[in-house]
């Protein structure tokens, strides 16, 4: 099944609009082609609003845990260098 088209929002569950529609001229190889890209939104601008809000406030969350995760793994190297001495 194909559900590329039937775009709902997350919040509200209601067909997404298409705010954008453009296309791009590539080149594969020497064969020149053309990729379409389309921009959804939720008809209704405050729930569109909001979406943006949570899609922002996800990505700097998963921003804050790959840190945290970077900070825990120096933490072990260190903790592992301090048993060897
Ligand atoms: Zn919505």
């Amino acid at each position: 099944m194909d559900n590329s088209f039937v775009n709902l929002c997350p919040r509200c569950g209601q067909p997404r609009i298409v705010a954008k529609k453009w296309s791009e001229k590539i080149k594969i190889g020497n064969r020149p082609s053309v990729i379409y890209h389309t921009e959804t939104i939720c008809p209704n601008p405050k729930c569109q609003k909001k979406v943006d809000e949570e899609l922002s406030a996800a990505r700097e969350k998963r921003a804050q845990i790959e840190k945290e995760r970077e900070k825990r793994g120096e933490e072990q190297k260190a903790h592992r260098v301090n048993i060897k001495i």
